[in-house]
């Protein structure tokens, strides 16, 4: 069994997974702070009984399922206890900040997924996998940083939150990735060799990096001179993804100590891309649930943005998945009599990333706070 993190593949097959007939997705989400002291392992002990306990518990709460749904969940739990046993210390929980499970056993369902940012202990039964509080992380985005000085330019790989190295591999042709994925490369001026010559093979290596895992965001530590020199040896479709300068050398600190650095660059750039966000919905876009709930349904939505742990109770049709707040008995589009579902912000994620819109958490603005914490930008 393998971990592995958000993507857009994995959440899309998530949003669309449906249990077979009458049957129920069991999803847990383990928080495991490190800064909650929950990446020590007799801590984790504790914080997966208790999460698993309170999954039995809730399986014993569906009074309504029949007697073969009951046994799977029951089963599923069980799955779920002995997996952790086995893996969590061995594996699973290595650089997660909080891991998402989602069982189902009579669909041979069995996903766990490592998440870059920690999320509160929650067990969710339903007839879909629960996915809001993975939406609402996000997709680990990959992201570089190249470090370059007068004599050695180094290159880092992040993914979500994490910046790491894998591997170091030196020459003076680039080096080459390790199988690893993340990796730190390096590249050195050779005596003799022209400063402009120099950046080129820089910008090289961040090319040919790119190429095979395309970056979303590109920082650069360098002094000014460097910088511009670097940026004029950068095509303009890279330069437009790189978002700041800051200082650093290319000397061996640990990508701990350049991820502290970057952070206010990262931070200032989900700023403004939240922003930009907020003015596409504000030029063309819709605002609450009464407005938002049909943009989804009829397919509508570029980018669904949530305020985060927002939940709203409604109702949604079991043949058109049509969706409501207010409280209709049947469905105006079929005449379906509706059902209770107790959160539609998790409607709205499954049928946004069904759509492949995208989904975006607001961190750094409070701008949906009138709104139901609801929000679309709208592609017609
Ligand atoms: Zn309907």
């Amino acid at each position: 069994m393998q971990t592995s993190d958000v993507s857009p593949e994995r959440l899309q097959r998530l949003a669309t997974f449906e249990a077979p007939a009458g049957g129920r997705v069991l999803s847990l989400y383990l928080n495991l702070d490190p800064a909650a002291n929950l990446a020590a392992p007799v801590n984790r002990q504790t914080a997966v009984n208790s999460l698993l306990d309170e999954a039995g518990r809730a399986v014993e709460g569906e009074e309504e399922l029949d007697h073969d749904t009951h046994m799977a969940l029951r089963e599923d739990v069980s799955r779920t206890r002995d997996a952790l046993d086995e893996n969590l210390d061995d594996g699973w929980a290595e650089g997660a900040h909080a891991l998402a499970l989602f069982v189902c056993g009579p669909a041979d369902l069995f996903e766990v997924v490592r998440l870059p940012r920690p999320v509160d202990n929650r067990v969710f039964i339903a007839d879909r996998p629960s996915i809001e509080p993975l939406a609402e992380i996000g997709v680990a985005d990959r992201w570089a940083v190249l470090l370059v000085d007068g004599d050695d330019a180094r290159l880092l790989e992040g993914r979500g939150d994490r910046l790491e190295e894998a591997a170091t591999i030196s020459d003076d042709h680039g080096g080459r990735s390790s199988a690893g994925g993340m990796s730190a490369q390096r590249y050195e001026r050779h005596v003799g060799m022209e400063e402009k010559q120099f950046a080129k093979g820089a910008a090289e290596l961040l090319r040919a990096a790119d190429e095979r895992n395309r970056y979303e965001r590109i920082l650069i530590g360098t002094s000014d001179r460097y910088y511009t020199l670097l940026l004029s040896h950068l095509s303009q479709e890279l330069r437009d993804r790189v978002i700041g300068r800051f200082d650093a050398g290319a000397d061996w600190q640990s990508p701990q100590a350049i991820r502290e650095k970057v952070e206010p660059l990262l931070q200032m750039d989900e700023t403004h891309r939240e922003r930009a966000a907020l003015d596409a919905v504000g030029a063309s876009g819709v605002r609450g649930l009464a407005d938002t709930l049909p943009a989804l349904y009829e397919r509508r939505v570029a980018t669904l943005l949530l305020e985060p742990g927002v939940e709203r109770p409604g109702v949604v049709c079991p043949r058109c998945r049509w969706a409501s707040a207010d409280e209709a008995r049947t469905c105006p589009v079929d005449g379906e009599a509706m059902r209770e579902h107790p959160n539609l912000i998790e409607w709205a994620v499954e049928v946004a990333i069904e759509q492949r819109a995208e989904v975006m958490s607001l961190r750094r603005h409070n701008d949906l706070a009138e709104h139901d914490g609801i929000a679309a930008a709208l592609r017609f």
